[in-house]
């Protein structure tokens, strides 16, 4: 498992699944939408090029690596994206 974290995101991919995709689409993703920060590496993506520090100054937060995952790759790409305030407006609503 890879996780990788922004400012507000964290990006979590099961690498376990990376193996047999074709596509690599979460990379080609991210670059196209973003920084290009993603890279394979040994058939995985990878952000071992990158420090902490760098990864919190490139991450756009643009999701594009999830979404790419999940039509084009392996579904292996989770982003958990906390809204303060969100459980507690959906129960006002009564849609929690
Ligand atoms: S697109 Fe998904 S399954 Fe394919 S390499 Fe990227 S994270 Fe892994």
């Amino acid at each position: 498992m890879l996780e990788i974290k922004e400012k507000s995101i964290t990006v979590r991919i099961d690498t376990s699944k990376c193996d047999t995709c074709e596509t690599k689409a979460c990379a080609a993703a991210c670059k196209k939408f973003a920084r290009g920060y993603l890279q394979i590496k040994d058939g995985k993506p990878s952000v071992d090029h990158l420090t902490p520090e760098e990864i919190l100054r490139l991450g756009t937060e643009c999701l594009a690596c999830e979404i790419a995952c999940k039509f084009d790759g392996n579904k292996a790409i989770e982003i958990d994206v906390p809204i303060e305030g969100l459980d507690a407006y959906l129960a006002k609503r009564g849609l929690a």
